[in-house]
């Protein structure tokens, strides 16, 4: 697999919509807090508010990576002379 699947979701603040938080990476438990309006939220308050915006990231995702494969396929195929594709 690619690296550059490896991409993170953004998350947006309920009140302003921003989407810097500041968080602290070493605990999972401590709250996230917005920087656009210093609101603080849990992270698993956060991750539920964005649930439909991460599944929507989530198909988008996978729609490129079955895309990319898709690609990959093709290309094998056209390397190998013996088999043509239209
Ligand atoms: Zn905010």
């Amino acid at each position: 697999m690619k690296d550059n699947y490896n991409r993170s979701i953004t998350l947006h603040c309920e009140t302003c919509g921003g989407t810097d938080f500041r968080h602290d990476d070493e605990d999972d438990s401590s709250p996230v807090t917005c920087a656009g309006c210093d609101r603080e939220y849990l992270r698993s308050e956060l991750i539920e508010l964005n649930y439909e915006h991460i599944e929507a990231e989530k198909q988008e995702m996978l729609s490129e990576i079955q895309k990319d494969v898709k690609d990959d396929i093709k290309k094998m195929f056209k390397r190998s002379k013996w088999i043509s594709i239209k």
